[in-house]
């Protein structure tokens, strides 16, 4: 009998089961992979490694980067010194490390599949398949498809899914870069880790069409820029859940004996797909629910410390991702420091989309000038008509 049952040791779950079993909480955590290399840029902001400083402390390797390329739809491309660095795990050493702090600080772990469970009186009984186990509290952490989430609350629709595909090519960089796209609603990502180069695109709408029109411009990239890499290479796909503005308030993620965190719960960004931040936090919240008996609380907190962050980045999704606006920024940033700087406060995730529009009209001024001073005609009309052209959020 445990006073915890956590289903899946990805990021969210083991930080929580570490989190629980250091404060002397009896936890079990099942998962029939783990630590596995799940399909993940692995880039984590200086955002997540200043506010959980284990991330920092975590013996395994990592590559560390502090520049970035901003590819625009067209092609216009601008270099960003960061001014905190991006970390980048390969996700089996990131995952087996906190699976291994969570087991030495006293969690048990079970290499099974929760095949299912249920309420019997107070206490849960969870089926796996070598076995059953008892306990009080039940934790879904496990992952976008999550099979928790389906059972307690309502499982995913297709059109709350972004997509994305993914390879590793053997090549050594220094900095990650993002390319858009006209016709994408999403991004190309280049994150360099220790021992190759993650190239993948996030995007929205899972059709068909686009899942080979993405695939597509995955190998165009690869071509264009590692024209040796594509033989042989092998492209997967995953889904990645978002946070939505259109989620009703009270679609629960928690009840006095259960919750639901990380993916499970949809706590991604949105516009970034960042995921294990949100993960790692929403572990946190949880874990000192836990501790307080206070399980029903951990939705507001959520909704406190990050939810209304999510919520704004899920409003302006459709703003940001405008052609225009992108290709507006990536000229703007070719000529004006203070607009680099923003756009490098914000990859770090030092400025969130509740105060980006306040940073900027502080700078607007410098940024304003320094534009005027150094961009040509052609360019300064460009992005008066990129600006006018913008649809703006009601
Ligand atoms: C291609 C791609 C790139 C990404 N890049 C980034 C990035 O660079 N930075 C970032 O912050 N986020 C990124 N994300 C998002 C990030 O991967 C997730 O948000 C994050 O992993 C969520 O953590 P989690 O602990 O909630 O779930 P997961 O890490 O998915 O862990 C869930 C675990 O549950 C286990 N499980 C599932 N079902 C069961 C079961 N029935 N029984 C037992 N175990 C089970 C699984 O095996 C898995 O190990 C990316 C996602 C994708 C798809």
């Amino acid at each position: 009998m445990y006073k915890v049952a956590i289903v899946g040791a990805g990021v969210g779950g083991s930080y929580l089961s570490y989190l629980l079993a250091r404060n002397g909480v009896d936890t079990i955590i099942f998962d029939f992979r783990a630590p596995h290399e799940k399909l993940c840029a692995g880039g984590i902001t200086y955002k997540a490694t200043a506010k959980f400083p284990v991330l920092e402390e975590l013996p395994c390797p990592r590559k560390v980067v502090w520049k970035s390329a901003i590819i625009s739809p067209q092609d216009r491309m601008v270099t960003i010194d960061l001014s905190k660095p991006l970390t980048i795990f390969n996700r089996i050493d990131l995952d087996s490390a906190l699976l291994r702090k969570a087991q030495e600080s006293g969690a048990h772990f079970r290499k099974e599949r929760v095949r299912s469970f249920a309420l019997e009186g107070d206490r849960w009984r969870i089926f796996t398949e070598s076995g059953e186990y008892r306990a009080d509290i039940l934790v879904g952490a496990d992952g976008a498809l999550s099979r928790t989430r389906k059972k307690l609350q309502s499982p995913l629709e297709k059109g709350e899914y972004f997509f994305a595909v993914e390879c590793f090519l053997r090549v050594q960089r220094d900095f990650v870069a993002f390319k858009f796209y006209p016709d994408l609603e999403g991004y190309l990502w280049a994150f360099p880790r220790v021992d190759s180069l993650a190239v993948g695109i996030v995007a929205k709408e899972c059709t068909r069409e686009k899942y080979s029109d993405v695939k597509e411009k995955l190998l165009s990239f690869v071509e264009a820029h590692y024209p040796t890499q594509k033989k042989g290479i092998a492209i997967r796909g995953a889904y990645i859940p978002f946070f939505s503005a259109e989620d009703p308030q009270d679609q629960s993620i928690c009840s006095k004996n259960w919750a639901l965190i990380g993916d499970a719960a949809r706590f991604v960004d949105p516009i970034s797909g960042e995921g294990m931040y949100y993960a790692i936090y929403s572990a946190e919240i949880l874990a000192a629910c836990i501790k307080e008996d206070q399980v029903p609380l951990y939705q507001g907190l959520c909704r406190k410390h990050f939810g209304r962050n999510l919520l704004k980045a899920s409003q302006g999704f459709d703003y940001i991702y405008q052609t225009g606006f992108i290709e507006a920024m990536a000229a703007l940033a070719g000529k004006s420091t203070a607009i680099r700087q923003i756009i490098s406060e914000m990859i770090v995730g030092n400025i969130d989309y509740l105060t980006w529009k306040r940073r900027l009209r502080k700078k607007l001024v410098r940024i304003v000038a320094d534009f005027m001073l150094n961009a040509d005609f052609a360019t300064k009309k460009e992005v008066m008509t990129n600006f006018v052209s913008l649809r703006y959020p009601r």
